[in-house]
């Protein structure tokens, strides 16, 4: 096999989307992901890495970011806000309807890979890459390695409880996966919507929540700050655990430019330390970091 070229999979909730990924570029293309469909997902798979190969004129290793992790325990789907997706045999499938050994990580895992490898956290030695978006994920990655961990969900910081919550943020709302008051009930964009309802708002995107808030709409700067509020303090209890060099943000919401001047001034009372060198940063290659970080699970020179 010639110049190694590596298939990445993003497997979203409202698309599927893959690349070949090589040292020079990438050839994309995109389907829509069935909703609700485990079958339909498997063949939308299958068909997308038939047209990238056809058009690469070369079969390649093939990498996946899911939502959710494959339990290590059962080798069943778990934690997958495309909640039909959990208890499949998605890898055994997957593998089976391909005819090649496959790895799939966690969607978070993959952007923080990408963003680690290569991105806006280029070369640091420890990274938390998090997902602001439709869900909250978290993924780590140590010396340009991502932690996996035992339970295959280092780095799911979205179903923790919101740290230090006002009383008004107690119980909080109820999330998808059975508990309450889970961060991913306060920092996805959903919610950030949904916040700025419940105080009285209009009915506004994460974007044009932003905007209006930059323009000076105090209704819409009040929303923000409470968004910047939580996310400080989650990150906070981030720092504290695994203190890394840099924290990358992905996701819609990632594109609040404010975020990054402002959260890093709240989250300074939560931090047990007197200065705080760790970096928000965000994402240098976006949307893409999904599909570059699954392809990266195999390494060029690996064997597949
Ligand atoms: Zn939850």
């Amino acid at each position: 096999m010639t110049a190694r070229l590596r298939i990445g999979i993003d497997l979203g909730g409202s698309k599927i989307e893959g690349a070949a990924v090589d040292a020079s570029g990438s050839v994309r293309l995109r389907v829509a992901t069935p909703r609700n469909d485990y079958r339909a997902t498997i063949e939308a798979i299958v068909a997308l890495v038939a047209e990238i190969e056809a058009q690469i004129g070369a079969t390649a290793s093939v990498g996946i970011g899911m939502p959710g992790a494959i339990s290590p325990i059962t080798g069943l789907v778990k934690n997958a806000n495309s909640t039909w997706l959990n208890g499949r045999a998605l890898q055994h499938d997957l593998e089976a309807a391909l005819g090649r050994p496959l790895r799939l990580a966690n969607d978070a895992n993959c952007f923080a890979l990408s963003e680690a490898t290569d991105g806006a956290a280029a070369q640091m030695e420890s990274v938390f890459g998090v997902i602001l978006g439709t869900g909250v994920g978290g993924g780590i990655v140590i010396r340009g390695q991502n932690l996996a961990g035992a339970n295959a969900i280092a780095g799911e910081w979205g179903h923790n409880p919101l740290p230090w919550p006002t009383p008004n943020e107690v119980p909080g709302s109820l999330c998808w996966c059975g508990r309450s008051g889970c961060i991913e009930t306060f920092l996805s964009g959903p919610a950030l919507a949904a916040d700025h309802r419940r105080h009285g708002g209009q009915k506004l995107t994460p974007p044009e929540i932003a905007g209006a808030a930059e323009r000076g709409d105090p209704d819409c700067k009040a929303t923000l700050m409470r968004y910047m509020h939580r996310l400080a303090r989650g990150l906070a209890a981030v720092i504290n655990l695994i203190d890394p060099d840099a924290i990358v943000l992905g996701g819609g919401i990632s594109g609040i430019a404010m975020l990054y001047e402002r959260v890093p001034q709240l989250w300074l009372p939560y931090i047990f330390s007197d200065r705080v060198g760790t970096r928000l940063l965000a994402p240098l290659h976006g949307a893409s970091s999904g599909v570059r970080g699954a392809a990266w699970l195999w390494r060029p020179e690996e064997e597949w």
